[in-house]
C-alpha cells in the first residue's frame, strides 16, 4: 500500500489517521507519508523514496537511525527478555550515566515519556512544597497532562482552548511570556507562598527554537530560591542535544529537578526526572509522593540509553554545531535571496528559520510567522527528499550522522524552492 491508501485506512481507525497530532501535517497543507525504515540521517516511505531527516523521531535520534552500537545493545537485551516488572541492571548503569554527566540529578526516576516526567516532576514539587500554583511560559509544551495544556506550545498551540480540561485545574497554571522576567516576579509578588515551581524548557523548542534571554534562567533561579519554589528545567529536547550536561551545563544554571526524554531512551519509549537526594526522597516508597509505572526502566530502553549516552561520549559537539550554523545560516541566506523575510534561531544541533519579518523571542512573534510560506517551503522540500518539521512552530534537528553531502543536498533543493 503507498502512503495515500494507508492515509485513507487510517483515518477510518485513528483520529486524523495518526497517533500524534502534528504528523497529520495539517499546518502544512499536505498528508503524511508512511515510513518504511530509517538508517543513519535517512529515512524511506512505502514506496521507497528516500529522504534526508531533520526530524529525527522530534529529536531523540542524535546518532541517526540505527546507530550499530545503540541496535546492538537493543537487540542483546531482547534477546534477555523485553521487560521484567522488577529492577534490573541496566536502570541502575543508565542512572548512575546520566548523574555521572548531569550531577543536579543525584537520584531520578525513570518513567516512559516526555509527559510522565513533567507530570511526576510537577506532582512532587507540590508535594515536597505542600503549594499548588506554579509558573509556566506561553509557548513552552511539556507534554499533554491537563495542568500543562495551558497556552501551551508545539501541536497544543495549534488546538483552540483546551476541551476536557477543568478550569479547577488550570486556575493553578501561572502563564508568563517566555523571556519575561518581570511577569515572573509580579507572580510571585503576587502569590509567592503559593508558588511550588516554576517550570522551564531552558532553550525553548516547542514555538521553534528561542534561546533564553541573557539573565533569564538566572533570574528564575534567583526568584525560585527567594520565594522557596523550585526550578525545574525540562531538558526532554535540550538534555544531552545542548551539551552531554544539557542545557544547565551549557548555561551554567542549576535547576532543583530535570526532566528528560528522547535522547536517553535512543529511540525507545523513556521519560526520566530527577534532581537533589533531598526532593527526589520525597518520592514513594520513601516518601508520599506517588508515581509508578509498568513499563518503567524498561531493559530495552534502558540498554538502548546507556548506548546512546556512552556513544556520545566519542562524538564532536563542538563540530555539529559549527556544521549546523553553517548550514543554517546558508539557508536563511537562500530565502533571504528569494525575497523571504527571515530570521534564524540556533544553537547547537537544532535551527528554526523563521519565516519572519522580526526577531523571534516569545510565543507571540513565534505566531506572527508566515505559514503559508512555511507550507510553500516544506512541500517543495519534501518534494526534492528532504524531510523537515511539518510545522513552522518546531526545531530543525541535525544528527552526528549527517554527512556534508547531506547539508549539500538540502542546501541544493533549498536553492530549487520557489515562492
Ligand atoms: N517536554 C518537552 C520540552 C517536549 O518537547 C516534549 C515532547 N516533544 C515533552 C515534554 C513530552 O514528551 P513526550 O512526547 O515523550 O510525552
Amino acid at each position: 500500500m503507498d502512503s495515500k491508501a494507508l492515509y485513507a485506512k487510517a483515518k477510518t481507525l485513528m483520529p486524523g489517521g495518526v497517533n500524534s497530532p502534528l504528523r497529520a501535517c495539517r499546518y502544512v497543507n499536505a498528508e503524511p507519508i508512511f515510513i518504511d525504515r530509517a538508517k543513519g540521517a535517512r529515512m524511506w516511505d512505502v514506496e521507497g523514496r528516500e529522504y534526508i531527516d531533520y526530524v529525527l523521531s522530534w529529536g531523540p535520534m542524535i546518532l541517526g537511525h540505527q546507530d550499530p552500537a545503540v541496535s546492538d545493545a537493543a537487540h542483546r537485551a531482547v534477546d534477555k527478555g523485553s521487560s521484567y516488572g522488577a529492577p534490573c541492571l541496566g536502570e541502575v548503569e543508565l542512572a548512575e550515566e546520566i548523574s555521572r554527566l548531569i550531577p543536579s540529578m543525584e537520584m531520578m526516576r525513570m518513567v516512559s515519556s516526555g509527559t510522565e516526567a513533567t507530570m511526576s516532576a510537577l506532582r512532587l514539587a507540590r508535594g515536597y512544597t505542600g503549594r499548588s500554583k506554579f509558573v509556566k511560559f506561553i509557548g513552552n509544551y511539556h507534554g499533554h497532562a491537563d495542568s500543562f495544556l495551558a497556552a501551551a506550545g508545539s501541536a497544543a498551540a495549534t488546538v483552540p482552548g483546551t476541551p476536557g480540561v477543568p478550569e479547577d485545574i488550570v486556575r493553578h497554571t501561572l502563564l508568563a511570556h517566555y523571556n519575561d522576567l518581570e511577569a515572573v516576579r509580579a507572580h510571585f509578588q503576587a502569590s509567592g507562598q503559593e508558588i511550588a515551581c516554576v517550570i522551564v524548557e531552558p532553550a525553548a523548542g516547542n514555538m521553534g527554537l528561542i534561546l533564553p534571554a541573557e539573565g533569564f534562567l538566572q533570574g528564575l533561579r534567583d526568584l525560585c530560591d527567594e520565594h522557596g519554589a523550585l526550578l525545574i528545567f525540562d531538558e526532554v529536547i535540550t538534555g544531552f542535544r545542548l551539551a552531554r550536561g544539557g542545557a544547565q551545563e551549557r548555561f551554567g544554571i542549576t535547576p532543583d529537578l530535570t526532566t528528560l526524554g528522547k535522547i536517553i531512551g535512543g529511540g525507545f519509549p523513556v521519560g526520566c526526572y530527577g534532581g537533589r537526594r533531598g526532593i527526589m526522597e520525597h518520592m514513594a516508597p520513601v516518601g508520599g509522593v506517588f508515581q509508578a509505572g509498568t513499563l518503567s526502566g524498561n531493559p530495552v530502553a534502558m540498554a538502548a540509553g546507556l548506548a546512546t549516552l556512552r556513544r556520545l561520549g566519542e562524538c564532536d559537539y563542538a563540530g555539529l554545531e559549527a556544521r549546523t550554523r553553517a548550514l543554517a545560516e546558508e539557508l536563511a541566506a537562500i530565502m533571504a535571496s528569494k525575497g523571504q523575510a527571515v530570521f534564524l534561531n540556533t544553537i547547537a544541533s537544532a535551527f528554526t528559520l523563521y519565516f519572519s519579518q522580526g526577531p523571534v523571542t516569545n510565543m507571540i512573534e513565534s505566531g506572527k510567522c508566515d505559514s503559508a510560506a512555511y507550507a510553500a517551503f516544506w512541500q517543495q522540500m519534501l518534494a526534492q527528499g528532504v524531510y523537515l518539521a511539518p510545522a513552522g512552530f518546531e526545531c530543525a534537528f541535525t544528527s552526528f550522522a549527517h554527512t556534508d553531502e547531506d547539508f549539500e543536498k538540502t542546501l541544493d533543493a533549498a536553492r530549487k524552492v520557489l515562492f
